[in-house]
């Protein structure tokens, strides 16, 4: 088997309209977004607009990343010091994180074979917790069957706060990932769907709320140079009674995200390409087994995961060491210890502790591999390959 030799951490270069964006705010000095010229739409309020126009949002805020967007979205929500936040407990460690820090406590839900949350578990946990929030994350950009999960919202009063770090661009059944609920977030990390090296957005439909969440953004009193905000009378009822938690987007990142934005499409369609050639290579390898993606998804094949169930520790991390070899990087979920990324929730221990046997047993045999837009087709079809030979192999031993 011919090794794979291209790097899995390699997003595509920024290309010539993204390099006049910036440099055009960097000759312009004006960087902050509120240092605007008389009558000037700064770059991020633009983005903002931008932003809102392609989830269909009414208002969007752009800020410094994904993981503060959740924090200011629960605590714009109302979130009490030592309330719970029903989460998934497949979701990286910034979804804990953005918890603790607004004054949570994760109350983590079972997750299924098709690496969504457990909406039997949801709706178990909502009714015996009495928590008002719920926090999805929509990890790795599978998500649940929406219908159903807001009528389990619904009937339990929840507020949900929807986390689409992997499902920027996602759907179902034709409406937006984010537009299910109160507000959803995003982020322009590089290795989400837009690169701005950090970013993130908060988008909803809420007036109110979303004038908490520009004012906890660190807007002082300029929220009227925002660019999809509720008018200035919204402000009036909470500028003085929201603390200011400094974490606002800067132009220079606003003014690179715009340009790519403009083709994101284009890119999902690329990432789908791609996930389709490896998704089709693992299709008959033995023991792997794929998450099913219904009918009413609308996916971005940003990433890709299976399963090699029953399997054990030693023949996980020998799975691993034997992809490795051939210049597949894979990253294996169920290790005692997290490598790089931590999205076990063993390993989140200011968390309390919950029992959760599903989702161990599940993450156990899940495997997750990046599909960078700088993989052509071809190189993803020989991952596949490659993926397919180490399980057989796997097979051939066990
Ligand atoms: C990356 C990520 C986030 C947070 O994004 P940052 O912008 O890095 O804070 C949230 N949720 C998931 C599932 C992520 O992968």
């Amino acid at each position: 088997m011919k090794p794979f030799t291209g790097n899995f951490t390699q997003q595509e270069p920024l290309d010539d309209a993204v390099i006049a964006a910036a440099t055009g705010i960097l000759r312009s000095g004006r960087l902050h977004r509120y240092n605007s010229a008389p009558g000037e739409l700064s770059k991020a309020s633009e983005l903002e607009q931008a932003y809102a126009a392609y989830q269909g949002a009414r208002y969007c805020l752009a800020c410094a990343s994904g993981g503060y967007a959740m924090a200011i979205a629960l605590r714009a929500a109302g979130l009490g010091q030592g309330e719970a936040v029903l989460t998934n407990a497949f979701t990286l460690a910034p979804v804990p994180g953005a918890i603790a820090a607004a004054g949570g406590k994760p109350l983590l839900v079972e997750i299924t074979e098709d690496l969504v949350i457990d909406l039997e578990d949801l709706d178990r946990k909502a009714k015996t917790s009495g928590a008002r929030f719920l926090l999805l994350s929509n990890m790795r950009g599978h998500l649940a069957d929406m219908e159903r999960l807001t009528d389990i919202v619904r009937q339990n009063n929840l507020i949900l706060i929807e986390d689409c770090a992997h499902t920027m661009g996602a759907a179902w059944n034709g409406r937006k990932s984010g537009s299910f609920g109160l507000a959803g977030c995003f982020s322009t990390q590089t290795y989400k769907h837009l690169n701005s090296g950090e970013g993130g957005l908060l988008t909803s439909d809420d007036p109110e709320f979303v004038a908490r969440a520009i004012i906890l953004s660190g807007s002082y009193m300029l929220y009227e140079r925002h660019g999809a905000a509720p008018p200035a009378d919204v402000f009036e009822r909470i500028r003085l009674e929201t603390p200011n938690m400094s974490g606002r987007m800067d132009n220079l990142r606003a003014a690179i995200l715009l340009p790519q934005l403009a083709r994101l499409e284009d890119s999902i369609e690329r990432w789908n390409d791609r996930y389709r050639a490896v998704e089709q290579a693992l299709a008959g390898a033995e023991g792997v087994a794929l998450p099913r993606r219904p009918e009413a998804e609308r996916y971005v094949g940003s990433s890709i995961q299976f399963r090699l169930p029953g399997l054990s520790a030693a023949l996980a991390e020998a799975f691993v060491a034997a992809n490795k070899a051939l210049g597949v990087e894979l990253k294996w979920f169920g290790a005692a210890d997290p490598v790089a990324f931590t999205s076990n929730h063993r390993s989140w221990r200011y968390v309390d502790p919950q029992l959760l046997p599903e989702t161990d047993r599940i993450l156990s045999s899940l495997f997750d591999m990046r599909l960078p837009l700088t993989f052509s087709v071809e190189d993803c079809r020989h991952i596949g390959a490659i993926i397919a030979h180490c399980a057989a192999e796997l097979g051939a031993h066990a």
